[in-house]
């Protein structure tokens, strides 16, 4: 339980659109009902952090950004039930836990969805963090705001993970790898024997060609327009590579798949590469779509060829993963050395939280991880 109001922190706070994260000090309230307060590790940064930063999704600035974190609970609120102070946590997305779809184990399609992760304020409205001058910070973000060095989260969202997994590797696994993997395994329910192009070798994109390489797909299909990317594809598991900028992939990818791949992933948020993706299908086939674009964006294609192939577009949110059984499955494979998304990360320390983004931007790092805290 806590003895303190409010906690010192130092957190990377966003002041403005397009600015570059800040390393401030900064102070936190103690948890509440049901709350726990994770001493942050190391958090991973994901395309979304960029996106909100540069406020194409908008969540109000100033606020502290994050959302793969992974630490240790070192404070609980009353009405905890089942984490202890000591456990080793990834943080994942917030869900209610009551709706339809949390009930029916859909808490990616929560009705509060939205506001428990991009209002920048709690389920009930309020902050938590407030900056060197006292004025409130938003917050929340992913119900965790995990650039900071603690950070607070409900406890359904916070997943207990073994201690001897590496700690400041997991943080990722909270949204974009669980997106990439749960997209294959969850959502598009991959099989043995079957073929799968992931459109975007990103850090999501990999994530799937590691997932298919686990469902038992036998013809892996990985397309980006980044050499390096689809070097690393093959590596993981990839039996086939495009450089979409050098060959057009619906042609390869039905001739290689005689007729059309069995499912596809669209993780480049770009509306061109959806119309190649849908039309890389064959008969009855099914491609999910991950990738982020600006709110409002649309994308054509063409309706006979979705109608006569018996084709499915599905949008995914996380992997349609339910984040306390997957993110353990996803630690178990890691550590059978079946899904080794480590391939995918570099570190940085706190104060080159800046050059992970840029690195990631430029297509330099694949998953960058920011390094936050001791153990
Ligand atoms: P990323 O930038 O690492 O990956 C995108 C990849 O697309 C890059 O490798 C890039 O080179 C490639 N690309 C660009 N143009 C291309 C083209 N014309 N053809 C083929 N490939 C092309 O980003 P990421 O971290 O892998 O995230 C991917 C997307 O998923 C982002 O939009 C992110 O916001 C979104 N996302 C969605 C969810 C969700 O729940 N739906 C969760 C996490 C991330």
């Amino acid at each position: 339980m806590s003895t303190q109001s409010f906690y010192d922190i130092k957190a990377a706070v966003v002041r403005g659109k397009g600015k570059p994260f800040a390393l401030e000090n900064a102070r936190i309230r103690a948890p509440k009902e049901g709350e726990v307060l994770v001493k942050i590790v190391a958090t991973g940064m994901c395309h979304t952090d960029m996106i909100v930063r540069d406020q194409y999704y908008p969540v109000p600035l100033p606020a502290v950004l994050g959302h793969e974190g992974a630490g240790v609970v070192t404070t609980i609120g009353p009405l905890v039930k089942e984490l202890q102070v000591g456990d080793h946590v990834v943080l994942t997305y917030g869900y209610c836990s009551h709706c339809g779809h949390c009930g029916t184990g859909h808490a990616a399609y929560c009705d509060e969805f939205y506001p428990r992760n991009f209002s920048g304020a709690d389920q009930h409205g309020d902050t938590a963090i407030t900056d060197a001058e006292g004025q409130a910070l938003h917050d929340h973000f992913f119900a965790q705001s995990s650039f900071a060095t603690y950070a607070l989260s409900l406890e359904s969202n916070a997943v207990k993970v073994p201690v001897d997994a590496p700690l400041e590797l997991l943080g990722p696994l909270g949204c974009g790898i669980q997106t990439g993997a749960g997209a294959v395994i969850n959502s598009l329910q991959v099989i043995p024997g079957s073929s799968f192009a992931s459109f975007g070798a990103g850090a999501v994109g990999l994530s799937a060609v590691l997932a298919a390489r686990v469902a038992g797909a036998t013809t892996i299909i990985a397309v980006d327009v980044v050499p390096s990317r689809l070097a690393l594809a093959k590596e993981l598991g990839a039996t086939h590579v495009i450089n979409s900028k050098e060959q057009d992939p619906v042609a390869v990818i039905r001739e290689i798949t005689a007729g059309g791949a069995n499912y596809a992933l669209e993780s480049t948020g770009i509306p061109a590469v959806l119309r190649q993706g849908i039309d890389s299908l064959g008969p009855l086939g099914a491609i999910g779509v991950v990738g982020a674009p600006a709110l409002g964006t649309e994308a054509k294609f063409d309706v006979n060829e979705l109608l006569l192939g018996g084709k499915t577009i599905r949008g995914i949110v996380e992997g349609d993963s339910t984040p306390k059984q997957f993110i353990p499955q996803l630690v178990k494979l890691y550590q059978q050395g079946r899904f080794p998304f480590d391939k995918l990360v570099k570190f940085y320390p706190f104060e080159q939280i800046n050059q992970a983004a840029a690195d990631s931007e430029k297509g330099i790092t694949l998953k960058p991880i920011v390094m936050i805290g001791e153990m």
